[in-house]
């Protein structure tokens, strides 16, 4: 069908009249600083107001999260920590009861590779006060000492949101799974309020939510040795990327580094492996992962692979071998091959 130009010169005009009433939409991009990191949040195709919205709301969820999470301010952790200490039964949020359900099922399934039941461990080693790096490791009798009492989830027991633990000397860290967590908790906010296409992104752990300008988001894995990214993934909608690595924090006594992931079993800072990076659409699930690997090295790689049901895994050794599940060798593309 053809339009004739009486018909053609009143469409256009009507066209450009909605086009100009519909607010622009573009891709934002925003710094956030929260839980000692940058948190990059890239919003696509939206528009100026659907883009303060959905920020003012992570931010409100950072806020909370930041302050109950961790043990070592006050807030909520903390107080259950307390209560654990003093032998008392104690109410928990159902948003920390879920997580630290999933931290006992994880701790589980990796055989105390992933123990978010080490606070102590952490305090021992100084790990806890970055502002104020230990002067000495710990003796190998304070080292036994604390890992006799057998520090674990395993210990706690629920009446409904209520918890109590059989152990008074655990001390719950949620460091290893925290990431992964505040990245589900934002997809389901986001996603609540119709923000289909974003990305997440905590200091490098990051979540993909529907597209990026219409194409499949392109992640970077990080290298553990340069500014390089090592490799790149094409990772699909709801899927995140989450690694771990030795060199992300760590303190130095007498020039020896020691990292922040301990092997829960000797007590000890990992030293064999430097990287672990898992991709999966459970980012709960790849973060106590990726912790439980950068533990158990390359040794246990395939055991944990399997105990955790992962897919999409690399692990690089501190002399620069690698592993990788066949489903993450089909989906790297290396950049800069270790
Ligand atoms: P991630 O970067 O996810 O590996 O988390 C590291 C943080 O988790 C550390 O800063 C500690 O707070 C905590 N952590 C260290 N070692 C372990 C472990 N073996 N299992 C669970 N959490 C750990
Ligand atoms: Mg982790």
């Amino acid at each position: 069908m053809r339009l004739s130009r009486r018909w053609l010169r009143p469409l256009i005009a009507a066209t450009a009249i909605l086009g100009a009433c519909a607010p622009a939409e573009r891709d934002y991009h925003h710094e956030i600083l929260a839980f000692s990191t940058y948190v990059s949040v890239t919003f696509y195709a939206v528009t100026e107001e659907e883009s303060r919205i959905a920020l003012t709301q992570l931010e409100a969820l950072f806020h909370d999260v930041d302050a109950d999470w961790y043990p070592w301010t006050p807030g909520e952790l903390q107080r259950i920590n307390a209560a654990i200490a003093a032998g008392e039964r104690i109410a928990v949020s159902e948003r920390l009861a879920s997580l630290m359900r999933a931290a006992t099922a994880y701790e589980q399934q990796s055989q105390g590779r992933f123990n978010a039941g080490l606070g102590r461990l952490i305090e021992l080693w100084g790990l806890h006060e970055m502002a104020n790096p230990p002067t000495r490791i710990p003796n190998a009798d304070e080292l036994a000492a604390l890992l006799q009492t057998a520090p674990g989830l395993h210990s706690l027991s629920w009446q409904g949101f209520e918890l109590s633990s059989s152990n008074p000397e655990l001390m719950i860290d949620l460091g290893g799974i925290a990431k992964g967590a505040i990245l589900e908790e934002s997809q389901i906010l986001l996603r609540a309020i119709g923000m289909d296409n974003a990305i997440v992104n905590i200091g490098g752990d990051l979540i993909v939510i529907g597209r990026a300008r219409g194409r499949a988001a392109r992640i970077g894995i990080r290298s553990p040795l340069s500014d390089t990214p090592l490799a790149r993934v094409v990772i699909n909608d709801g899927e995140s990327v989450i690694t771990s690595g030795s060199y992300e924090r760590f303190v130095e006594i007498d020039g020896t580094r020691y990292t922040h992931i301990l092997n829960p079993i000797s007590g000890l800072p990992v030293a064999h492996t430097v990287s672990v990076t898992v991709v999966d659409d459970d980012p709960v699930l790849a973060d106590a992962a990726a912790t439980a690997l950068m533990v158990g090295g390359a040794g246990e790689f395939d055991m944990l692979v399997e105990a955790l049901n992962l897919e999409y895994a690399l692990l690089i050794e501190a002399g620069g071998d690698t592993r990788l599940t066949p489903g993450m060798r089909e989906r790297l593309q290396w950049i800069d091959q270790p």
